[in-house]
């Protein structure tokens, strides 16, 4: 079933998917192997090694493709995997457009890896269209937009960013792993490029590794496919599986996910202890109208700065927190809890990390799906 007429909610189970050729198993075997018997050099059953491609990993592939409306997926060992690939689509003197307010690892690889090969990063908040625009030149070949942003939940018109890509025939690249394809489908709304780490609520359990890619056009995908293939950042066979089994549940996660976290979000914001709560839910978000054009709803990220506090106390509270957990990482079925400043966030240097409002006592969360109430109690007892 190729899922392209199926709704979403349908699409999580059955898009790409058919049953195991063998035996008819409703879920892909997982193929645990590196390579595949020939009956003549050459001559094989679709698969040869499994760098190329793995029939787990093609299953995962389809399902990543459907889900966001796209025609090809390419799933990789991590979501920063994924990123390498698509910058490795460029060459030396190349200039990417990216957001400032972007995941910290996404940042250090740009400028820790890849500004080495010659490529120039430039970044740059995207809520003003007009401030992309400003920066665009000759040697300007792809606009890197991840939204929500990654910690102050800012929201970017994809769009209108897509519109600028289009005119001035830039590839434009989303990062949608806040978002999910349940909230919003980048391919949609005009980008070439969907990139996912997959780790996050993709997956959804806090159990695996993986990235993803996913474009409409066959030529980008051949590219970005010989790249998989000569760069050899493939997703592996047990990870494809859990993936797989992780998006069968996407839309039914994601509902709670959104549920409790507006709950925790309208908590927050009431608390006389909270001085600022960043979620795009809120009518007063500087970008809650476009959020609400783009999105199916505001997700379960959270950003908040307790009132008065400093670095310490700020790591007091996440210290304090039972339900939620501290640590790196976001999406899964369980509460997170993290403080970007020291954790995801510590590789970008302070000033340029304040400059896109990630101050000192910043806390973020990743709100699970447990029962609310116990959320709520356990951020209340942290605070106090
Ligand atoms: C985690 C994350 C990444 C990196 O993905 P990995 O799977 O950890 O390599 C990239 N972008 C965002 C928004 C993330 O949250």
């Amino acid at each position: 079933m190729s899922g392209k007429e199926l709704r979403f909610n349908s699409k999580v189970i059955h898009g790409g998917q058919k049953p195991d050729k063998a035996y008819g198993a409703v879920m892909p075997p997982i193929y645990q192997t590196s390579t595949y018997a020939q009956t003549s050099p050459g001559e094989h059953m679709g698969y040869e090694y499994s760098r190329s491609a793995n029939p787990t990993r093609s299953a995962l592939e389809n399902s990543l493709a459907s889900i966001e409306n796209g025609n090809f997926g390419l799933a990789f060992a991590s979501g920063l995997a994924a990123m390498d690939a698509v910058i490795k689509l460029l060459g030396p003197g190349d200039e990417v457009i990216s957001t400032n307010d972007l995941y910290g690892g996404s940042y250090r690889l740009f400028r820790q890896i890849f500004e080495k090969y010659g490529i120039k990063f430039h970044f740059i908040g995207m809520q003003e269209v007009s401030k992309i625009a400003a920066l665009i030149n000759s040697n300007t070949k792809l606009i890197w937009v991840e939204t929500p942003t990654n910690p102050m939940m800012n929201v970017i018109d994809l769009k209108a960013v897509s519109e600028l890509a289009k005119s001035n025939k830039l590839l434009m690249a989303v990062d949608n792993t806040f978002a999910t394809p349940y909230l919003q489908q980048p391919l949609d709304l005009g980008a070439d490029i969907v990139m996912h780490s997959a780790t996050k609520y993709l997956g959804g359990h806090s159990d695996v590794v993986v990235g993803a890619l996913v474009v409409n056009d066959e030529v980008l995908a051949e590219k970005l496919y010989f790249i998989q293939n000569a760069s050899g950042a493939v997703c592996g066979p047990m990870d494809s599986f859990l993936v797989l089994r992780g998006i069968k549940t996407l839309h039914v996660r994601m509902q709670r996910h959104c549920e409790n976290g507006k709950h925790i979000a309208e908590y927050l914001l009431a608390h006389p202890k909270i001085e600022k709560v960043y979620w795009p839910g809120f009518k007063d978000h500087p970008n809650h109208e476009v959020a609400t054009k783009q999105m199916k709803a505001y997700g379960g990220m959270i950003s908040f700065v307790p009132k008065g506090s400093s670095f310490k106390d700020s790591i007091a509270i996440v210290e304090k927190l039972k339900v939620f957990t501290l640590a790196e990482s976001l999406g899964g079925v369980e509460s997170l809890a993290g403080h970007p400043a020291s954790m995801t966030h510590a590789s970008i240097p302070k000033k340029q990390r304040e400059k896109s409002g990630v101050v000192d006592s910043l806390i973020r969360l990743s709100v699970g799906i447990e029962d609310v109430q116990d959320l709520i109690s356990d951020l209340e007892q942290a605070i106090a």
